[in-house]
């Protein structure tokens, strides 16, 4: 205590000498700056318990909370003019500056624009002082009996600027930031309390902790926490530390906003620190999938251009290469020691489940009778399938003596000549290599014939799409109950997003429930998602839906939610089809209303008709 005495005496408030050369930028422009602010005032205050209470998702009440060293009562109306500060007397000071806020304009900025109320105290002060201003100007100063800290509320926020009002976005949306941000300092300090209710609802408790996986448990739930690994990395010569957790490749997620980069306990952002992290990942996780991590640098400031973005998320460095390669190395190191060893382990049972999937497929190849197949099916199909390809596989039926048989066998050898192309034939089900494109050849529907190109994935998505839209229309999704229902942890941003949207969640064919905190219950699901969706799926769901409400109503994103979930059953690029798989994809994509279109307009089947190929080899002109 005695400390923080003398860091009050000393650090009186003042004008900042040299304030017009700090670059020019709105402090406030939604509520999530002002909590973002005011956080950052109680952090600088040496608070050990930060308490935000906010009220419409901040637009009419942002409360902050702090048991800091407090604002002397002679002070206090110089806090809230511009550009007075009592962490930097002048510009100069920014380039070495340790503290968090730094511009002197927060508190000034805020006032201005909301009805403020603070109340204060400092330990050398029997009572503490109380201030009421309203658009900047102080209608109110009285003494009152209070704790040592800092408790403001900050009011109908932009009550005096209607325009910035209106540009305000959705409760959900605005909340979302907010709890996003509380998230992030939370983890960038563990050895602080967080409590943050809205509407008198709790959203986050962190207590207090000096380990980082604890700060994890409480906001992301406990799987999470299972799966992340500490790490601590230092390199005292170059004065640079990495610290942090690294999620397990099996808790990667679909989008960035699950990676959390902290420069100097600062939360920041920046592409390239993103990078040299999500790149030592590779080879780890699945396309289109991101790293859980949580990663502290410590470093020298004057190598950090902090003052980049007027809301300070944003750094950039000078040396950004080598920056890049230090993370990248150390990273790699660890998930190469930690992860992809484990993985190794992985592999070598998917490859026995490898080998009779193989097999499987050789028979499907075989059991296919083309009379009986065609038979069932009307006219337009056999126009689709021509006969020929199916015949194909009859051809084949002696490969099945053959018990394991290679790859180049089914696809051909390649032709190689030099300066000439490396050629092959086609697979027998006319699917392409790469796993995307299937070739066909048909007649369409102006009796042209020629060459079709299907994108597997495309064609799917349509057809599951339509199926699904179709139940929700008419309120008969096919749900099927889980054998025991599962309990999900969500983050408090999740949370916020699922329950009040609960009945609409229902309806999508997701029986969901708040079981208490931050767990859900789950005890039925869409059929669309198949027989037996694992768990991490079904909550990787659950949490792009909550992702996607966070900036729009539940309306906007029905359609995008249906979208979603046709696109997450379908085939996708990359999965080997069977004979049967493609034709029943066929009978399935020709009875869509839209067969021509995936759920997001991409195209599902290319035609080139013979006519076309003859003017290509100029055959014709
Ligand atoms: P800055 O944080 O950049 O100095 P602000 O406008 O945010 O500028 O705050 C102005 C001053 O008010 C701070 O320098 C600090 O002295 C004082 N202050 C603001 N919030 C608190 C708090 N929660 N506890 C103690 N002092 C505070
Ligand atoms: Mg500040």
């Amino acid at each position: 205590m005695k400390r923080i005495l003398k860091i009050v005496k000393t650090n009186r408030i003042k004008k900042i000498i040299d304030a017009e050369k700090i670059a020019a930028g709105e402090v406030v422009d939604r509520p999530v700056n002002v909590v973002k602010e005011l956080i950052e005032n109680s952090i600088d205050a040496q608070a050990s318990e930060i308490r935000v209470i906010v009220k419409k998702a901040g637009k009419s009440l942002i409360q902050v909370i702090d048991n800091g060293f407090g604002i002397p009562s002679e002070d206090i109306d110089m806090a809230f003019e511009r550009h007075t500060s009592s962490k930097i007397r002048s510009i100069k000071d920014l380039e070495n500056l340790s503290t968090l806020g730094f511009r002197g304009e927060a508190l000034a900025s805020i006032a201005a624009v909301s009805r403020v109320e603070i109340i204060s105290r400092v330990e050398f002060e029997e009572k503490g002082v109380h201030l009421l201003i309203e658009g900047g100007k102080i209608i109110d100063k009285k003494k009152i009996s209070c704790p040592i800290g800092v408790n403001i509320q900050v009011k109908n926020l932009f009550y005096n600027l209607p325009a910035r009002q209106k540009f305000l976005k959705t409760d959900a949306t605005e909340l979302g930031h907010i709890t996003d941000i509380l998230q992030r300092y939370s983890l960038a300090h563990p050895e602080l309390h967080f409590i943050y209710r809205h509407n008198n609802l709790d959203i986050l408790n962190c207590p207090a902790s000096n380990d980082l996986r604890t700060t994890v448990f409480h906001i992301y739930g406990k799987k999470i926490a299972k799966f992340m690994e500490p790490f601590d990395y230092s390199d005292k010569d170059d004065n640079f530390k990495l610290s942090g957790l690294l999620g397990h490749p099996q808790i990667a997620k679909k989008n960035r906003s699950y990676s959390s980069l902290f420069i100097n306990q600062r939360y920041i952002i920046s592409d390239v620190l993103f990078r040299a992290v999500n790149e030592a990942y590779e080879g780890t996780l699945m396309v289109s999938k991101y790293p859980f991590f949580i990663v502290f640098l410590e470093l020298d400031p004057y190598v950090i251009d902090f003052n980049v973005h007027p809301k300070k998320l944003h750094v950039r460095f000078e040396k950004e290469d080598a920056i890049y390669n230090k993370v990248y190395n150390v990273i790699r190191s660890i998930v190469e020691d930690r992860f992809i060893i484990k993985e190794a382990k992985y592999l070598s049972t998917e490859l026995e489940d490898f080998i009779p999937k193989e097999e499987k497929f050789l028979k499907n190849l075989i059991q296919i009778s083309p009379k009986e197949e065609l038979e069932s099916e009307n006219t337009t199909q056999k126009q689709l399938i021509p006969e020929k390809s199916v015949q194909l596989s009859l051809e084949d039926k002696d490969l099945s003596h053959q018990k394991v048989l290679p790859e180049s066998f089914l696809r051909g050898k390649y032709i190689l000549s030099k300066n000439f192309p490396k050629l092959r034939l086609i697979s027998h089900t006319g699917q392409l290599s790469n796993k995307t494109y299937v070739v066909l050849e048909g007649i369409n529907e102006n009796n042209e014939e020629g060459l079709f190109i299907l994108d597997q994935h495309a064609a799917s998505e349509r057809v599951n799409k339509e199926r699904f839209l179709e139940a929700y229309e008419t309120s008969k999704i096919s749900v099927q109950k889980l054998v025991s229902p599962l309990k999900i942890d969500v983050s408090p941003s999740e949370k916020i997003f699922l329950e009040p949207n609960l009945h609409e969640i229902r309806k999508l064919g997701f029986n969901f429930d708040l079981f208490g905190g931050n767990t859900f219950i789950l005890r039925e699901i869409p059929i669309v998602m198949g027989k037996l969706p694992k768990l991490n799926i079904i909550k990787e769901i659950i949490s792009d839906i909550s992702k996607i409400g966070k900036d729009k109503s539940f309306k906007e994103v029905r359609e995008e939610i249906i979208n979603y979930l046709s696109c997450h059953k379908s085939i996708r690029g990359g999965d080997d089809l069977t004979l049967k798989d493609i034709r029943n994809l066929l009978i399935e994509l020709a009875h869509c209303k839209d067969s021509y279109h995936c759920a997001h307009g991409r195209p599902t089947l290319r035609f080139f008709s013979y006519k076309e190929l003859d003017k290509l080899f100029k055959r014709i002109v």
